[in-house]
């Protein structure tokens, strides 16, 4: 090494100076320039764990774009927003939209450390227009200052970037998908979401990936949840023994079975309901997780195609081709693969192998009057009849003297009605009867040897509803 001008710097900071030039340590806008800029930039939800850093170097672009031409007066930060989401639809952009038109505006320029974190598809295109009417410049770093719609470099330039980003995005969400397909089909991997009712969630070792496990990050997998995971079994025997799922419904919130969202009230906060509702029956019967396989993309969130339309991104349901299903089986099923099949043949009009439909007519509308309840429709001998077995099939023991089996025929309960309903005529039919019930809002209390028709409320006799009904 000879010692020909050449010293070795005392401190980190006069080598990083020797190192960078002198013009560094003063800062790109130090310069000189009267445009006063809004400084705009977007970080997306993956930036979280670093948000300095990248808002950093946008910042960075930015302020090396503008020297010499002025400095940064005002920012606007979007924190955890999809550039698909136009302008309008992020805070901070908005915010600035809005400080663009008030009179005192602290900016006359707007500068952005880069195109993609900006903007996607047209709304550069769409913005443009809006900015020359208040007079403000944006500057880009892609065009090396401000954009001139004018010139047709500039245009052809924001048609192009356009163009490109969309892309972009869609090769993006491409690659995702296409990575948590693989690791549904070939891993059953859980990719995240909360578990279905009947299940927890249990450590499953550590991340595969290197990257994440030196996070901390570990896998999780499914486990049935003691307290619950029996609950859901029940619901599928109750549906292939041909219960309806509104019968499940009633024994779950008879039996007082807390339902999934009482069950785990930190886990959907969001719900306040304290019941069992067919809804929720009706999902647990159609979930394909149940059979311990790992299904995801069964919902989707559909994208506005339009990236400058003021609309937000919708969840929607998946078609079952979507769905990637599990090679193997990745946790313990609470029911088999050809029972789930068979619960999900079974239609609320239940449709025997003959192909005909059971079509019970006063469905909800007659109850057993030593208990009160709902009697639940019962095919019997190919014609529809109603029953009820309370005490036998419920967790609450019945009131004294509760029969057995109350079951009364469909026919037998049009044979006891006909006396007391003279004005229907000889061809009343159980549906027609069934229709001035309901718009009656009455009800039919059904014994071995009577139906009674009980209004509702006092004032209405089931006479001048029927007739309304009629209208
Ligand atoms: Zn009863």
């Amino acid at each position: 090494m000879s010692d020909a001008g050449y010293s070795v710097p005392d401190s980190f900071a006069n080598w990083l100076v020797e190192k960078q030039g002198t013009n560094v340590a003063e800062g790109p806008c130090g310069g000189f320039g009267s445009l006063r800029f809004a400084f705009y930039a977007r970080m997306s939800t993956k930036e979280f764990q670093d948000p300095e850093s990248s808002l950093g170097w946008q910042r960075e672009a930015a302020e090396e774009l503008i020297a010499g031409h002025g400095r940064i007066v005002v920012e606007y930060l979007d924190v955890g927003h999809t550039r698909r989401r136009p302008w309008s639809r992020r805070p901070e952009a908005a915010r600035l939209l809005t400080d663009l038109g008030c009179p005192e505006c602290a900016f006359n320029a707007i500068v952005v450390g880069e195109y993609e974190r900006a903007f996607a598809g047209r709304q550069l295109r769409q913005l443009l227009p809006v900015l020359d009417a208040h007079g403000v410049d944006l500057w880009l770093p892609e065009f090396g200052g401000p954009v001139d719609p004018a010139e047709p470099d500039h245009a052809a330039a924001v048609l192009l970037l356009g163009a490109r980003s969309k892309k972009e995005i869609l090769r993006a969400r491409f690659r995702t998908t296409a990575a948590m397909r693989h690791q549904t089909l070939v891993q059953g991997r859980y990719l995240g979401g909360r578990p279905p009712y009947g299940y927890r969630l249990v450590d499953a070792g550590p991340h595969p990936n290197a990257a994440h496990a030196q996070w901390g990050r570990r896998l999780l997998r499914l486990e049935p949840d003691p307290a619950t995971a029996i609950n859901v079994t029940w619901i599928f025997s109750q549906r292939l023994a041909g219960r309806s799922v509104a019968a499940i419904v009633r024994s779950l919130n008879d039996a007082r079975i807390p339902c999934p969202s009482a069950a785990d009230p930190g886990r959907n906060p969001n719900r306040a309901t304290q019941y069992w509702t067919v809804h929720t029956v009706a999902s647990i019967l159609g979930n394909p997780r149940y059979t311990g396989r790992q299904v995801w993309n069964r919902q989707g969130t559909e994208h506005p195609t339009d990236e400058t339309a003021d609309v937000a991104a919708r969840r929607r349901w998946n078609p079952g081709r979507d769905w990637a299903v599990s090679a193997q089986r990745s946790h313990l099923g609470l029911v088999s693969e050809s029972d789930f099949v068979a619960a999900q043949a079974i239609s609320d009009r239940a449709r025997p192998t003959n192909g005909t439909t059971r079509t019970y007519a006063f469905t909800g509308l007659v109850r057993c009057a030593p208990c009160g309840r709902r009697m639940q429709p019962h095919w019997v001998h190919g014609r529809p009849g109603y029953r009820c077995r309370h005490g036998h099939t419920s967790a609450r023991p019945a009131p004294d003297g509760h029969p057995r089996n109350l079951y009364l025929s469909e026919r037998r309960i049009l044979g006891l009605l006909a006396p007391q309903l003279p004005d229907q005529g000889i061809e009343a039919t159980a549906a027609g009867i069934a229709a001035q019930v309901r718009s009656a809002g009455a009800a039919l209390n059904c014994n071995f040897s009577s139906v009674e028709v009980s209004p509702t409320t006092d004032h209405v006799s089931f006479s001048s509803a029927a007739g309304d009904a009629s209208r």
